[in-house]
């Protein structure tokens, strides 16, 4: 499934889904949501710690298929220190990413650029944004579960 993603964002996306980055529980976490995407079995819990209008700090939990589990590793080392409506921006534009394989300035998405492959595979885009759906509702202050069906 990963034959035109390119060698180096494979790599990414595979160290990323054996080694998660900020996995685990959140002590002090003031903020949750879980997000399931039916059609692939992901299941993605995330936890979050405000200071303010910051995400002080960002952790998940959860399993599911490589991309929902690299995708919500990426995004929680590219949250962390943002503000809730940076968060939002960088959703934005890496949900252009990977339903269309273009976005603004990938400078601005950092890692977040290496799914911009998933897009040929459209049954994956639900993976590839559903910790942002959890992010985004746990933020929102919904501490509810949230489904991309
Ligand atoms: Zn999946």
């Amino acid at each position: 499934m990963f034959d035109n993603l390119g060698d180096l964002y494979q790599q990414v996306i595979l160290d990323h889904s054996k080694s998660p980055r900020n996995f685990g529980e959140l002590p002090g976490a003031d903020h949750h949501a879980q997000g399931r995407n039916p059609l692939c079995g992901d299941n993605v819990k995330v936890a979050v710690k405000m200071n303010g209008d910051v995400i002080e700090d960002i952790r998940f939990q959860g399993s599911g298929c490589a991309i929902a589990k690299a995708s919500a590793s990426v995004m929680t080392t590219a949250l962390k220190g943002k503000t809730m409506a940076e968060a939002k921006t960088l959703f934005e534009k890496f949900h252009e990413l990977v339903m269309t394989g273009e976005s603004a300035p990938c400078a601005q998405l950092g890692k977040l650029s290496v799914f911009g492959g998933v897009h040929r595979y459209p049954a994956r885009v639900k993976c590839a944004i559903l910790a942002w759906h959890a992010a985004l509702a746990a933020m929102a202050g919904k501490d509810e579960a949230v489904s991309t069906e």
